[in-house]
């Protein structure tokens, strides 16, 4: 998280803390696909030089986050309607291993894990923190993804989460697309109960419902750099 009081100071941190702060907010789905990340104005607002922003942008296109168009400068990736598919095609073939080896192996403590993660996403969902809700109920499939114990499949549902978010954001239209809490609430109970067949089939219906409000053609706006990243 940002600390948003501290005048950012300019260590080789720079790099990571830009990577971060684009990285939660299109996780969060503030910052939307097709946005320029403009190097003068991520110097201006990270308080860095333009090597770092260069630097993090390079890592953030080998994440398929951004990209990098010759002359034209970095862009947050607009994903294309085969792409989204195709992702979701992705996570539903890793996240159904994932959900069974999760009831499979849990022990009490990942259960008590995995029900705090679905209050907490609850609790955002309640104060009407949208970004937040956002944000966490891509922790709960993390979470999920930690208590299977498959580490590779982990890290390959990490970068789908991501991909997943510019995806929602950008074709979502006049949709508000949510992963459903209690399709997460139902998804933890198969979990608690041990139930890998329940647990793969409901995180499979859960993943078509989400692409199923995706609505492809329209093309949203781009997001106000300053507003989201700056301090
Ligand atoms: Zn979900």
């Amino acid at each position: 998280m940002q600390d948003r009081l501290s005048i950012a100071p300019m260590t080789d941190c720079a790099e990571n803390r830009i990577v971060d702060g684009v990285t939660s907010a299109i996780l969060e789905q503030r910052l939307r696909a097709g946005t320029k990340l403009s190097e003068p104005e991520l110097c201006d607002i990270y308080g860095c030089s333009r090597s770092d922003v260069r630097r993090a942008l390079v890592v953030l296109a080998a994440r398929k986050t951004v990209e990098l168009k010759r002359n034209r400068g970095a862009f947050v990736r607009v994903p294309a309607e085969q792409e989204a598919r195709n992702v979701f095609q992705a996570r539903r073939a890793i996240e159904k291993t994932l959900a069974r080896n999760a009831a499979l192996h849990a022990t009490d403590h990942d259960i008590a894990e995995l029900e705090e993660a679905v209050g907490a996403e609850a609790a955002a969902r309640t104060s009407g923190d949208r970004a937040r809700a956002i944000g966490l109920s891509g922790e709960f499939h993390m979470v999920v993804a930690r208590i299977s114990g498959n580490d590779v499949l982990s890290d390959f549902l990490r970068e789908l989460i991501m991909r997943s978010s510019l995806i929602i954001g950008f074709f979502a239209g006049s949709n508000h697309i949510l992963c459903e809490d209690d399709e997460h609430a139902a998804i933890a109970t198969a979990i608690r109960k041990r139930d890998g067949t329940m647990a793969r089939e409901l995180i499979e219906r859960h993943l078509r419902h989400i692409e199923s409000q995706l609505v492809f053609g329209e093309q949203p706006g781009a997001s106000d750099l300053r507003r989201i990243l700056g301090r």
